[in-house]
């Protein structure tokens, strides 16, 4: 009970008075951290939904990258 895997690299590793938990370095959990925020960021097989553009009156204006931009800037 005192040990749990690491869940980036496998490893066992201490889970009471690690601060790293539930991984077992630092490191581990900046790579899992990068990791999720790089998944949010590119919103995979997600595309912006054709209303929300229209509303912000960009429809069809340019490609993908402004795309994304007018989906930040729609939260105002
Ligand atoms: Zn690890």
């Amino acid at each position: 009970m005192a040990q749990r895997r690491c869940p980036r690299c496998g490893d066992a590793t201490a889970w009471e008075g690690n601060p790293h938990r539930p991984f077992c370095s630092a490191r581990c959990r900046l790579v899992d951290l990068e990791g999720w925020l790089g998944e949010r960021y590119a919103i995979p097989g997600e595309p912006a939904p054709e209303g929300a553009v229209e509303a912000g009156g960009v429809a069809g204006a340019a490609g993908p990258e402004a795309d994304s931009r007018a989906g930040a800037r729609s939260r105002r």
